[in-house]
Order: C-alpha cells, then sequence, then structure tokens
C-alpha cells in the first residue's frame, strides 16, 4: 500500500524497460540505485557530492523524504502531494508495526515520538526540531506533524465552552491561521514566511490522548510593522482586512476600497494566505468572539491610518514639525479608531518630554526623523503588544488543566540560519539561536553517541565534529562577548558610534578564534565565523536596536485610550510608570532585546535537554519555489550550513543496530557454531562453547565488533552493525 501511495514509478511501457535495466544494472553492480537508497548512511563512499546525488535523484523521483541516521531530510516538493498526508497515510504508519521499516516520512518521526513517550518505563518527554533556512518548509512539516498526533492521540471527548462543543485536537490546529495571520508575512524568500519563533507543546494524558497544548513565540519580527523590504509585504492579516472586509466594515475601519496605505506595499499581490474567513473562523474557534475580532481589526485600521501621517522639516527648529499632505486627514482617523485624543497624539509624536532632575520638565520639539521613528515606534508598540495577548488568549483556549497531562510533545519552529548582505541584530539573535540549537544536537546525539561506544569498550575511531562552543562563548560567553559588549553601551547611554562599537569588539575579543574582519567593508562591522559559515554584521544601529527604546510619553498616551482592546494592552499600571523614567535616568535595570532574548533562549533549551529530541532538517530544492528544479549549488549550501555529512558520517560509522546481549546471542548462535566450524581460520580449533571466534572483519565489516562482542565475557549490551 505505502510503496503504491508514493513509491517511485516501476511499472509499465517504456518505463518499465527502463526500471529492468536499472535493476539489471544494480544486480551486477551489487548497489542500489541512488533514488532507491532511503538513508543517506548507505551511499558510499559518504561526501557532499553523493548525498547530494542520491538526495537529487530522489527528488526526481517524487521521494521527498530521505533519512540521515538520527535525522530526517525533508526536500520541499514545491507542489501539492495530497496523498502524501491523507488521514489514511497517518493511520498506516500509526499502525504499522515497525513504522521505520516503512518510507521515511515525518509519520515515521511523529509515530516514533509517539511511542517514544510510552514505550519506556518511564513516560518521558519528546521534541521534534524542525530546522531549515526561510522557505525550506519548517512550518508545513510543523503544521502536517499537528494534525498527525490530532490523528493518532485524538481524545474521544469533546470540550464544550463558547458556544462551540468541538474536538480540543481541532481546536489546537486553529492556532495555527491565527498565528499565521499575525506572525506571518510574504517576504523575498517565502511567500508565508515565519517572522517569529515557535515552539507548541502538545499535552498528552496518561492514555497518550491530547488533552491540550502551550504555545511559546520567540522574538516577533515586530519592525516589519512600520517598515517593509521593498517587493516585501507587512504581516498577512492586514491584507485580509483591507481584501476581505464587508462593505459596513469597511465604513467602520475607514478603508474604502483602494485606499493606499504606506505601510500596505504590494496590495495587488494576492496570495492564498489572504483569507480572512479562515482567520476569522479560527478566531471564533478560539473563543475570540466576533466584537473583539471587530475590535482588533478596528485598532490595526487605526495602525495604518498612522502610517500615513507624513511631516515635513519644520524651518524654525522651536516649532514642531509641520504635517504634509492628508496628514491632518490620517491622524483624525487614526486617533478615532485607536479611541485616542487627536491632539495629544499629534503632539506626542512631535514633541519630546525631558525631565531633569525630579521637578524640571522641558518640551523640545522633535526633528522629521525623530517624528517618524516615534510613529513607528506606537505602531510596534501596540503590534508587539497585541501579538502577545493574541498568544495568551490562544493558550488560555487550548492549554489543558495540569492535572489532565502527564507528558507532551514539543514542537520546535525556529527560523533557520540566516545571512545577508546587511546582517544587523535580528540576524544575530536568530544565528545565535541556531548555534544553541545545534550545539544541543551535538551534545546530544554526536556526543552521547560516542561516549556510549567509549563506555561500551567498542573499538571506535572518534569523528571530530565541530564543536561550537568557541562560538557561543564569543557570542554569549562571560565575561565578556558580542552581547556582553553590545548591553553595556546600552547600559552607559553614551553616544557611541558603529566604529566604536566595532573597535571594543575587535580589541576585546581578539583571542577568540571565531571572530573575523572584512577588510574591504566600507562600513563598520564583525564577522562571527559559525558552524554554518561566516556572517558579516554591520554595527550601524545596533546599540538603539538593541534598547528598543521606548519614549514613556508614547506608553502614556496608549494608557489613556478608551479603546477597550487598547486598555487591556496598556493597564495603567502604577509599577510601568515609575520604571519609565526618562532616558539616562532609569534606575530599573535595562533589560534589552539581547538579554530578553537569551534568557528565553535559556528556557527553551532547559525544555529541550528534558526531552527526547527528533530532527527534521528541511531543505529548500530552489529558492523560486518551483517544483521538479533541483539546483545542486542552493542545495549544497544548505547541506553544508547544517552539517549533515558530519552527521551522517557519525550514523554511518556507527552501530544503527543495538540489539541486547542476550537477544544477540540467541539469534546467532547457530550461525557462530556454524563459522566457528567452517572456518577455524589462524586462532586455532573453534572455541568453547558460549565462545565465539571473530567473524572476517573485511567481508562483513562493522559485524566483527558484534562478533567479538559475542566472544568476549558478555558485557550488558551488543551493538550490531548495518544488516547485523
Ligand atoms: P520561514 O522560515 O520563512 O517561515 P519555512 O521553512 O517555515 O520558512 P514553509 O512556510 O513551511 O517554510 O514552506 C514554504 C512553502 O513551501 C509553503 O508555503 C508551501 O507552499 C511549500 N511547501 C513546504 N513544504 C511542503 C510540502 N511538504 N508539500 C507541499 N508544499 C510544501
Ligand atoms: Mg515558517
Amino acid at each position: 500500500m505505502l510503496q503504491q501511495v508514493y513509491g517511485h514509478s516501476s511499472g509499465s511501457g517504456a518505463q518499465g524497460g527502463e526500471s529492468l535495466r536499472e535493476d539489471l544494472r544494480e544486480f551486477l553492480s551489487g548497489e542500489a540505485p541512488l533514488h532507491q537508497l532511503d538513508d543517506l548512511t548507505k551511499v558510499n563512499p559518504v561526501t557532499l557530492e553523493t548525498v547530494l546525488r542520491c538526495l537529487q535523484a530522489r527528488y526526481a523521483a517524487d521521494t521527498f523524504y530521505t533519512n540521515a541516521g538520527c535525522t530526517l531530510v525533508a526536500l520541499n516538493p514545491f507542489k501539492p502531494v495530497p496523498q502524501l498526508y491523507s488521514p489514511a497515510l497517518m493511520r498506516e504508519y500509526h499502525a504499522a508495526p515497525q513504522p521505520q521499516k516503512l518510507k521515511p516520512h515525518i509519520f515515521t518521526v511523529g509515530e516514533q515520538t509517539y511511542r517514544n513517550v510510552k514505550s519506556l518505563t518511564e513516560p518521558v518527554n519528546q521534541s521534534v526540531i524542525v530546522s531549515g533556512e526561510s522557505g525550506a518548509g519548517k512550518t508545513w512539516t510543523s503544521r502536517c506533524l499537528m494534525k498527525f498526533f490530532a490523528v493518532v492521540a485524538a481524545s474521544p471527548t469533546s470540550w464544550e465552552s463558547h458556544r462551540i462543543t468541538e474536538r480540543i485536537e481541532q481546536r489546537i490546529l486553529n492556532s495555527n491561521p491565527v498565528m499565521e495571520a499575525f506572525g506571518n508575512a510574504c517576504t523575498l524568500r517565502n511567500n508565508n514566511s515565519s517572522r517569529f519563533g515557535k515552539f507548541i507543546q502538545l499535552q498528552l494524558n496518561r492514555a497518550q490522548q491530547m488533552t491540550g497544548a502551550a504555545v511559546q513565540t520567540y522574538l516577533l519580527e515586530k519592525t516589519r510593522v512600520a517598515c517593509q523590504a521593498s517587493s516585501e509585504r507587512n504581516f498577512h492579516i492586514f491584507y485580509q482586512i483591507c481584501k476581505g472586509a464587508s462593505t459596513d466594515e469597511r465604513l467602520q475601519w475607514h478603508l474604502p476600497e483602494g485606499a493606499a496605505f504606506s505601510w500596505l506595499p504590494n496590495p495587488e499581490r494576492t496570495l492564498e494566505e489572504d483569507c480572512f474567513e479562515v482567520t476569522r473562523e479560527a478566531m471564533l474557534h478560539l473563543g475570540i468572539d466576533t466584537p473583539t475580532q471587530n475590535n482588533i481589526f478596528q485598532v490595526l485600521a487605526g495602525l495604518l491610518h498612522l502610517g500615513n501621517i507624513r511631516f515635513a522639516n519644520s524651518e524654525d527648529e522651536a516649532q514642531p514639525c509641520q504635517l504634509m499632505g492628508d496628514a491632518k486627514c490620517s491622524i483624525r482617523t487614526s486617533a478615532l479608531l485607536l479611541q485616542l485624543p487627536e491632539d495629544p497624539l499629534l503632539e506626542t509624536l512631535r514633541i519630546r518630554t525631558i525631565r531633569a532632575g525630579r521637578q524640571q520638565v522641558f518640551q523640545k520639539p522633535c526633528s522629521r526623523a525623530e517624528c517618524d521613528t516615534r510613529r513607528d515606534c506606537v505602531a510596534k508598540l501596540v503590534y508587539a503588544r497585541l501579538f502577545d495577548w493574541l498568544v495568551s488568549v490562544i493558550n488560555s483556549s487550548i492549554c489543558a488543566d495540569p492535572d489532565s497531562w502527564t507528558t507532551f510533545i514539543g514542537l520546535l519552529d525556529v527560523y533557520g540560519f540566516e545571512s545577508f548582505p546587511n546582517n544587523s541584530l535580528e540576524q544575530l539573535c536568530i544565528n545565535y539561536a541556531n548555534e544553541k540549537l545545534q550545539q544541543h544536537f551535538v551534545a546530544h546525539y554526536l556526543r552521547a553517541q560516542q561516549e556510549e561506544y567509549a563506555v561500551e569498550g567498542l573499538e571506535w575511531s572518534f569523528v571530530n565534529y565541530q564543536d561550537n562552543q568557541p562560538c557561543l562563548d564569543l557570542i554569549e560567553g562571560s565575561p565578556i562577548s558580542i552581547c556582553s559588549l553590545i548591553n553595556e553601551e546600552c547600559r552607559l547611554n553614551r553616544p557611541s558610534s558603529a566604529a566604536q562599537l566595532q573597535t571594543r569588539i575587535e580589541s576585546a575579543l581578539a583571542g577568540s578564534p571565531c571572530l573575523g574582519h572584512n577588510k574591504l567593508s566600507r562600513e563598520p562591522s564583525f564577522i562571527v565565523v559559525h558552524y554554518a559559515g561566516p556572517v558579516q554584521y554591520h554595527t550601524a544601529g545596533l546599540v538603539e536596536k538593541n534598547k528598543d527604546p521606548v519614549p514613556p510619553e508614547l506608553t502614556r498616551l496608549l494608557q489613556q485610550s478608551q479603546d477597550p482592546l487598547l486598555k487591556v494592552l496598556f493597564p495603567a499600571d502604577p509599577k510601568e510608570k515609575a520604571q519609565e523614567e526618562p532616558s539616562g535616568q532609569s534606575r530599573a535595570p535595562v533589560l534589552t532585546v539581547v538579554s530578553k532574548f537569551k534568557a528565553s533562549l535559556e528556557q527553551l533549551l532547559q525544555v529541550l535537554r528534558s526531552t527526547t529530541p527528533h530532527y527534521i532538517r528541511c531543505i529548500k530544492p530552489n529558492s523560486q519555489g518551483q517544483a521538479h528544479t533541483f539546483l545542486q549549488e542552493e542545495v549544497l549550501s544548505q547541506l553544508e550550513a547544517c552539517g549533515l555529512v558530519e552527521t551522517i558520517h557519525i550514523s554511518a560509522a556507527g552501530f544503527p543496530v543495538r540489539i541486547p546481549h542476550r537477544n544477540f546471542v540467541e539469534r546467532y548462535e547457530l550461525l557462530r557454531r556454524f563459522l566457528a566450524h567452517t572456518f577455524p581460520g589462524p586462532h586455532g580449533p573453534p572455541p568453547a562453547e558460549g565462545r565465539s571466534a571473530p567473524f572476517a572483519p573485511s567481508r562483513f565489516g562493522g559485524f566483527s565488533s558484534a562478533a567479538s562482542s559475542l566472544a568476549a565475557s558478555p558485557p550488558e549490551r551488543c551493538w550490531a552493525a548495518k544488516g547485523g
């Protein structure tokens, strides 16, 4: 059945003849054709080139999943392959006595994960770490796995609340369209690019049924709300509202058909992600009722109008900037939709409050650039808090009662390694996260496996793996690292140029083997040699981005809103007021972007370390998103970036089959006796009962280890090699 569903065509007509020739070739060479190699550990020899050729052959045969030892490689088909994800196929993997013997698939990973939770004496939490570059298929894969778990771990009971009676799994699945509408956007590399990291914990009860879930998000790219690169778009939700609102809603939200918004570039491009109805429906299922939804959309429309406010330079520095064009109308509409008083909104955008000491307060008109920054800051602040609030609402809707679950399966979908011509704090954080995950992978799998062999006393030539600790020391180490230096600049709050920051980093961290310098670069920068390759980071704006400053008067303004949602997002918190002293006077410790990110990453790793991890590496066969196109250069760089060949080497050199010693003796005792009598060899007469003659190493390869282990005094466990 599985063969039929997505096996390669070996059948009729002309193809039949080709297939026959292939079989003959295979028979004569003794090797399977490349596209039939389900595991990259079987390519011979294991090099980047052979791995690449194997993946290409499989891609051409419409075979998108391949094992690579402990990792599953997932090639993005860039075309619908519905039969590959049908519920029937899910059930088939679920019912299979040995799913790992079926064709490689994300469902194999899913099923192994699911079985691991219960098969051990102590239930163990599991996690699936999905990685890959933008557009490689991480979110797609995570979604499919969630659907898989929703099918195999379906709970027999329904939940009744918010007027809707439905299964909890369905509700958990509904969190996807909502989070994607608000957190995904069309970028140059992916029409549906996740602009945040996500870890979802699927909670299981003792009977292994899904009783709930909890979502944790990381580092939303909030700048996108006010600033989009050319040819990219804002978050999907803005387009959904503008395209999908009814006539009445348009009137209510001041969104006339065809209205132009500067924060809504490329509105003419219609994507399948632009479906407003799907988002609204999913929100409803999550308990976000229609009035609350309308409130959200009204606030978002208010932000779009805010984005149309344009300032002109004032001729007199003592006077606030003038408004340009239709800005007066935009400010009025924005104030109306955000339920803010119009004049204070305008004044707060144009005039800065400076406090000197406890008593004195000065007001200073802002420059045009400062006005723009303050306007963008309001939008980023509102959007980021709205997103966090949505996540908390989703969590309260899907999270199970703590007593109702005992174990969980975590799914991690985070942005992959990034390297652009111009890299800044965002890329530093993303690549830092990837370094941490790589270290977790190395620590868990590569190191653990090698150490286990050493403990078992197996003959084993150690594979040199790239330990990325020096790189992590450079980024986050103590007492001095890139993060600590950037944080220190924020704390000192002194004017420092980009060049000064570069010099500080270079002199303080000169001893690091992972720090580099591009002599040809015209702009101040430094290079970090990541495990996935060197990346040049520009220092301009790094400190400011790390501070992510919010002028306190902007928060105070938003606290004046009469809008019910904004009242929730910006409560008048006395503690908050006390902390928000004007810049330079704050006594509260500065929580920088890097510090917050580091803390959340550490928390995530703690959770991951408490689980048994499973890895899926998504690969993008081309950057145009085209089906049937496998560009070797592009795939090659991804294979290098994830250190796949190194992983395969360890898996291939290692012992993928591990049989308890007792079972091994029972199974192979007869063979041992036969071989001992037939090939007494140079070791003299057959060994006494219970001992073994060694197998010829060159012929049987790694099997010899198992045989010699059999010959030795029985250890706890015995390892058998491929085919053993
Ligand atoms: P980003 O880091 O930008 O969020 P990503 O790795 O999450 O990228 P996805 O959004 O999952 O990438 O995938 C990009 C696109 O590739 C999808 O929108 C879909 O069109 C296509 N795609 C991915 N995986 C599959 C698949 N298994 N079958 C069919 N199409 C797929
Ligand atoms: Mg994604």
